[in-house]
């Protein structure tokens, strides 16, 4: 683990403990910051964060205990390595700093040595936390995107869907909702094979998503080759307009496999909530329901079309 610039704070109320802190772990390659009591180093934390914390115990204003715990308390940046300076060292004392959230303490006169290598170990501890965050994240995107298109996947839709079609309902807000089905794509299967029909399934999601406001609108594999496309803060004619342009784009999209150009169709069924019109209580459900109404109705009567079901008269 490289220490070379990772920022520590020194809080002490002492100038030349505090001088001598800072020559040494600046001689060790950190960061320092240095302030001189507990108030002050919380106050620069709301502009700063600091993964690392050497604090003195005894300090006017707010001592080494109270900034443990006020550090627990209020910083959610990320996780504070703490270390307790104290000179006392009776077992009682050492028991209420950590307590109150140290992780480590050093004795003082402290050996420049010992301090150096205790820091150490934090870091080591620190890169640790972060290296299971960023697994962390990483499994929680996995959980929700589909594999085979990097849309989201069903599991996000079943979480997300009822609160946004909840927020809209509650703050009088639209929302609309697209299901797409691509036609005949079984025939794609069966000339080209399963393979080309992924290639295909992947191309009109990338399609799909480069046609809507990225961070906004998203898209969900509802099922095999059937994905929904959800535009908040949107009319229903407005969604009928995007949906009309997806077609389109869709239509015009040529997939090169092995030699061969497919093209494929998709049908869309377009429903919505508008606050002036559709009624109050209505649940994401039935916004579903009436978008694959919809979506039925573009199939029977043709394929390649838009069929939209607003939610209300
Ligand atoms: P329609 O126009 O009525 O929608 O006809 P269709 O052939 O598209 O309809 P249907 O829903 O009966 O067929 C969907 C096909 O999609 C069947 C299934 O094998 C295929 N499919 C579903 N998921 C995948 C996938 O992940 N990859 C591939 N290649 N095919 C898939
Ligand atoms: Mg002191
Ligand atoms: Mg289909
Ligand atoms: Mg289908």
């Amino acid at each position: 683990m490289e220490v070379k610039g990772f920022p520590v704070l020194v809080v002490e109320d002492d100038t030349v403990s505090r001088k001598l802190l800072e020559i040494t772990l600046r001689k060790a390659g950190y960061r320092v910051t240095s302030v001189k009591n507990g108030l002050e180093a919380l106050d620069i934390f709301k502009s700063s964060f600091f993964p690392i914390v050497l604090t003195d115990w005894m300090m006017p204003e707010m001592d080494g205990v109270q900034l443990c715990r006020a550090i627990r308390e209020e910083v959610s940046t990320g996780y504070v390595f703490i270390f307790m300076l104290t000179a006392r060292g009776s077992t009682d004392d050492l028991v209420e700093g950590l307590e109150a959230g140290a992780d480590d303490y050093l004795t003082k006169p402290f050996n420049r040595a010992e301090l150096i290598a205790r820091l150490k170990t934090a870091t080591r501890i620190l890169e640790l936390e972060r290296s299971l965050k960023e697994a962390n994240e990483e499994i929680r995107i996995l959980s929700i995107t589909d594999s085979l298109t990097g849309s989201y996947n069903r599991t996000y839709m079943n979480q997300n869907l009822p609160k946004e079609v909840r927020r809209a309902t509650r703050y009088n807000r639209p929302i609309s909702l697209v299901m797409v089905d691509i036609d005949h794509f079984k025939r794609v299967n069966d000339t080209y094979g399963h393979q080309a029909g992924d290639q295909v399934l992947k191309g009109l999601v990338e399609t799909i998503t480069a046609s809507v406001r990225s961070g906004i609108d998203w898209v969900a594999r509802y099922g095999g080759e059937e994905f929904l496309v959800v535009f908040p803060e949107t009319e229903f004619q407005k969604a009928m307009g995007l949906a009309e342009r997806l077609r389109r784009d869709v239509s015009d999209m040529k997939i090169q496999i092995k030699g061969d150009t497919i093209q494929v169709t998709a049908s869309f069924g377009v429903s919505g909530f508008s606050p002036s019109t559709s009624p109050k209580e209505i649940s994401h459900e039935a916004v579903i329901n009436l978008a694959d109404q919809a979506l039925y109705q573009a199939k029977r009567e043709g394929r390649n079309r838009v069929v939209g079901h607003p939610a209300g008269p």
